[in-house]
């Protein structure tokens, strides 16, 4: 064996290289087992991020002129490790994941085979895996799985794209040759991701047409401020071609009605004889909620506690249309405890990926070759990665009921903590209904969310509030190495009564996705927020 093959698994299957691999793997796993330690968030020590942090890396950083050794190699991998924040139970900030073991699993043989998930002659595991999952996902949401068609993208913004450019193709066909034309519009609520924003810009549509619908006190998008906003652009001669449906909002898990979006675009369509208006459900968040959708809510198989299951028969309510959307998409790197990225987008009907489909004298390298019969020459990537497998294993090792049950320890958590912070806090209000995230506002005397969701405070009180808490959120922020929560600082516009101008509401965040947070961790993130909302009040008292 010559030098450069050392560096490489081996040919042939032999003991010594995979011994010699496998020692790797062992040396890497039990030094970052030795940096572990669930009191803290971090792996090791946080880094001190000087203002030259990042220049004095730029400064050392050089191609070594002859290659270290595999020893030497680990040590800096390690480096990078140190400091780095493991999602234990410490993390409440986001929908972040620790990836589980079969997914893990699933990512080292995708990267031990590396197909390229272009074409089956390429990858043909990849392109086995993504038939599969998108069959299995769409069996579950109520898609027929002979008629959808399903692919792995860059996250759930690149789902909200790649839907987005469908809708423009399927009702202008030309436009990918000729562009589009200028009066076209798309629809979201003013709480969705700013995913679509990006996405009117990208694709041309331009953002003064992204029109954005108002939220009701829920999160959820305001029907009949939907109805108005659409008329009002159909009469100024503009084409409705787009809707995005959030199925849980990114910071509040708001759900919109996906149902009755449709009824209102079926009644318009026909009033002022429109071509369908593409619907996407942003699911990004919430979608991993249909597992709940065949759900016995009756006989309750799984014995989940009451309260857990009165949300989970609310969420049933709206999940159960997801097969009304033309598309959708399941972020597993979110509430799927998978590696980043591992979002599969998943569309109605696979006949309308041909308005996106390359001509073949377009692609010369796959599929007008005699061999190989998948080839994704519709997607916007051309090389692709096949994180499909770690969606498939994930699948696999959980099952319904284990992601049923992960699902459920989330809302079970937060429930707990909603108690724990409304029992222990005389100066604080939720500010969501129960779902796997908790959004919370403190005030600096009494609690006036009330007042302030009618429009009864003024500019300066609520700017004092919201400064408030950005100020809290500061100070718990210099110990995130401790626990980790998150922010807003638009949960929600309000009204107040000396400006027409809406205000932005800032709140706290508890997120929860690991499988270490459980019940009997609330009093501790309860005693952290206590402990700092009292030198937070000392503080101001000095001032
Ligand atoms: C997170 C999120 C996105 C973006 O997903 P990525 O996977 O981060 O690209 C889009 N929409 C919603 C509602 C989200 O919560």
């Amino acid at each position: 064996m010559n030098k450069l093959q050392q560096l490489f698994p081996s040919a042939d299957g032999n003991q010594q290289q995979r011994d010699e691999l496998l020692g790797h793997f062992k040396t890497i796993l039990t030094k970052m087992d030795e940096l572990k330690d669930p009191s803290k968030l971090t792996l090791g020590e946080m880094p001190n991020y000087t203002e030259d942090y990042y220049n004095r890396i730029i400064q050392s950083a050089l191609v070594p002129e002859k290659g270290v050794s595999m020893d030497v190699t680990i040590e800096k991998l390690m480096d990078l490790v140190k400091g780095h924040r493991f999602l234990n139970s410490n993390y409440v900030a986001n929908a972040t994941p620790l990836p589980n073991i079969a997914s893990i699993l699933g990512n080292l043989v995708m990267v031990l085979l590396n197909g390229n998930n272009l074409w089956d002659v390429d990858g043909s595991a990849a392109a086995n895996a993504e038939v599969r999952v998108t069959s299995m996902l769409s069996k579950i949401i109520g898609y027929d799985p002979n008629e959808s068609a399903g692919y792995t993208t860059w996250g759930g913004q690149g789902a909200v794209f790649n839907s987005l450019r469908l809708a423009i193709a399927r009702q202008f066909p030309e436009s990918n040759k000729e562009g589009i034309p200028s009066n076209l519009y798309c629809f979201c609520s003013e709480l969705s991701h700013f995913s679509l924003y990006k996405s009117a810009e990208a694709t041309g549509i331009g953002v003064n047409n992204m029109v954005r619908v108002k939220a009701n006190d829920d999160h959820s998008m305001d029907l009949n401020d939907l109805i108005e906003k659409m008329e009002e652009v159909i009469e100024n001669g503009g084409i409705p071609v787009y809707v995005l449906a959030t199925m849980g909002t990114t910071d509040t898990f708001g759900i919109d009605d996906l149902y009755g979006i449709k009824q209102i675009l079926k009644d318009i369509e026909q009033r002022h004889n429109l071509e369908p208006v593409y619907i996407h459900a942003d699911s990004a968040m919430g979608g991993m909620y249909t597992f709940f959708n065949d759900y016995d809510f009756k006989n309750n198989p799984l014995q989940f506690e009451e309260e857990v299951c009165a949300v989970l028969k609310q969420y049933q309510v709206h999940f159960q249309h997801m097969n009304i959307a033309d598309s959708m998409v399941f972020d597993f790197h979110k509430l799927g405890q998978t590696p980043y990225i591992t979002s599969l987008f998943l569309i109605k009907d696979k006949a309308d990926l041909k308005y996106l489909d390359l001509d073949a004298s377009e692609t010369p390298y796959v599929g007008s070759r005699g061999y190989g019969s998948y080839h994704t020459s519709y997607t916007l990537e051309c090389s692709r990665m096949g994180s499909s497998i770690s969606i498939y294993t994930s699948l696999l090792a959980f099952g319904l009921e284990g992601y049923q049950q992960i699902l459920a320890n989330y809302l079970l958590v937060n429930i707990s903590f909603r108690n724990a912070l409304k029992k222990e806090f005389s100066n604080v209000e939720l500010t969501n209904g129960v779902s796997p995230v908790t959004t919370f506002r403190f005030y600096p005397e009494n609690v006036k969310w009330r007042a302030e969701l009618d429009g009864n405070l003024t500019t300066t009180e609520v700017t004092e509030i919201n400064q408030y808490n950005e100020d809290f959120a500061e100070l718990i922020g210099l110990e995130r190495d401790v626990i980790f929560f998150g922010n807003t600082k638009k949960q929600r516009l309000i009204s107040v009564t000396d400006s027409s101008k809406r205000l932005p509401v800032y709140v706290h965040k508890f997120y929860t996705t690991s499988p270490y947070s459980t019940v009997e961790e609330v009093h501790r993130y309860i005693s952290f927020l206590k402990e700092h909302m009292d030198i937070h009040n000392k503080s101001l008292v000095l001032i």
